[in-house]
């Protein structure tokens, strides 16, 4: 069995509770009503926050609106770098809060560390080059002597909208962007992992950005939230979270640019000809890391019927190696899913595919808002949590007689983040990177596998095809302006 660790020793966990505050373009509010954060893995208060209103809300746009010093690429080139020292002087610090509010294991969360140091320095380098084109214009019968120029303007206003699940890297995926490209944001993070958010926020602040640039706002979703999507005066929301609260977002944000990075259920799709040994470190990874929390963690496990049982033996004892507990222990390997609510919903998918024939041979005890690495064999194709995403450290496997079966069982859900394939067979290898209707298709490697400045994002329910990652995003935060002139 795979083990949850007792909670025994504090692991040299503060025990202070950070005291914060909204900021309304680097002014603090101070606030009569606060958010108690809990820690998912003891429910100890870990902090709270002062909350904000629908004054702040109007007050952050017109903060935003009104501008101040306008930053040349060379001043949001320092901040970025500034706020990345500051970053790697603070990176226990933070990674600390992080487990604390999230229940993510410690390791993890100082990975994700490393993840938006990067986010950082790629966005840093990104704002020193320059964006523009050039197109002549006595390039057919019709043309005449001309050229055609192309510059990239900051958007006035950027509402960005977070989940929980990466508390750090989530943010900074959209505000360093904004950043590097002169526009300013309003972000509102997730109830449920706002410290690290107003770390990030006050650190930025530090690192030299102008206060105009941004604002950090929680609190009721009609005074802070909804207001923000539908405001005319914003000119973009960057969402990243749930299907339905995305398409929500949708339909409700009216005539301005939308961005929706949302939910997936990414398969792991293990061909006959597999590395074995690579498959079973795949798929664990991709199920198990981050607590199974990841839009792109494996939510699926695709095996060929010829080598079905041999993987099966081979991932549950690699799945064993997986030990779940005190997310501040730093040999936890799984901590907790965001709440209790979560981890009796998972338990619940579990039981109904249970219920459909499927077996649990592997972990599947639950205590609070741990849940252990669970593997379940003989899942049907139509079960809730293969069909959904299921979003916690669940291992389904599911068999598959040839490739054209893969492909359509892959192809069979509503999502289309991103997928992992297990495979020496080039000829393979292409029929997947054709045939996939996803966003991202990985050739041994994770579905989660990817830089922080490459294209990322997804299709169907989980987003519109408009990618994120540094370098798409920062277009996403610009509009083209063109102008030609005789040459
Ligand atoms: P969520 O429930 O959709 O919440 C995301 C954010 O939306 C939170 O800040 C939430 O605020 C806010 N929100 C809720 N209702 C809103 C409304 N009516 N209008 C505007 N904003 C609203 O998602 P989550 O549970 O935090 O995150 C997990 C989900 O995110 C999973 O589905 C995961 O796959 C997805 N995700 C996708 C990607 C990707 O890149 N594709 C990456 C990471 C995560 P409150 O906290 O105040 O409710």
């Amino acid at each position: 069995m795979s083990t949850i660790l007792a909670p025994t020793v504090t692991h040299g966990r503060s025990q202070e509770t950070l005291d914060m505050h909204c900021y309304v373009a680097g002014t603090k509010i101070v606030s009569e009503k606060k958010l108690e954060v809990r820690s998912p893995y003891d429910r100890r208060v870990v902090g709270t926050v002062h909350l904000a209103n629908a004054s702040h809300t109007e007050a952050a746009i017109l903060a935003a609106l009104k501008g101040g010093k306008k930053l040349t690429r060379y001043d949001r080139y320092s901040i970025l770098e500034k706020a990345r020292h500051l970053l790697v002087e603070r990176k226990e610090e933070i990674a600390k809060i992080i487990s604390a509010e999230s229940g993510l294991a410690i390791r993890e969360a100082i990975y994700e560390t490393g993840r938006a140091h990067d986010v950082l320095l790629f966005a840093g380098i990104e704002s020193l080059k320059d964006d523009g084109q050039i197109f002549s214009c006595d390039i057919s019968p019709s043309g005449k002597a001309r050229k055609i120029f192309t510059l990239r303007e900051p958007l006035s206003l950027a509402v960005c909208i977070t989940p929980f699940n990466h508390p750090l890297n989530q943010v900074l995926h959209k505000i360093a962007p904004a950043i590097a490209v002169g526009t300013p944001v309003i972000l509102k993070p997730s109830e449920k992992t706002p410290l690290t958010a107003i770390k990030i926020v006050e650190l930025l602040y530090e690192a030299g950005l102008p206060h105009y640039m941004l604002s950090v706002l929680l609190g009721p979703t009609n005074e802070i939230a909804e207001p923000l999507v539908k405001d005319p005066r914003v000119d973009i929301v960057s969402f990243t979270g749930s299907v339905p609260v995305g398409k929500h977002i949708a339909s409700a944000a009216g005539y301005k640019k939308v961005i929706l990075e949302l939910g997936g259920n990414d398969p792991v799709i293990i061909m006959e000809d597999a590395d074995l040994d690579l498959a079973v470190y795949l798929a664990a990874e991709g199920s198990f890391r981050n607590s199974g929390q990841r839009c792109t963690a494996v939510k699926r496990i695709l095996v060929h019927e010829k080598i079905k049982d041999v993987f099966i033996e081979k991932f549950v004892a690699k799945a064993k190696e997986y030990t779940c507990g005190d997310p501040a222990d730093p040999e936890t390997r799984v901590g907790t899913v965001i709440d209790e609510a979560s981890a009796i919903y998972l338990e619940s998918v579990v039981n109904k595919a249970v219920a459909q024939g499927a077996k649990v041979i592997l972990g599947g005890k639950r205590t609070g808002a741990l849940l252990e690495p669970t593997v379940i064999v003989d899942v049907p194709r139509d079960a809730d949590m293969v069909v959904h995403e299921s979003f916690g450290p669940l291992a389904p496997i599911i068999s598959f007689r040839d490739i054209d079966d893969a492909i359509a069982l892959s192809n069979s859900t509503a999502y289309g983040l991103s997928s992992g394939i297990v495979t020496n067979n080039m000829e393979y290898a292409l029929r997947f990177v054709k045939e996939l209707k996803v966003g991202t298709v990985n050739i041994n490697e994770v579905p989660g596998y990817r830089i922080e400045s490459s294209p990322f994002g997804g299709i169907k329910d989980s987003g519109l095809g408009i990618k994120e990652g540094v370098i798409e995003a920062m277009k996403c935060f610009t509009f083209v302006k063109t102008f030609s002139m005789p040459w």
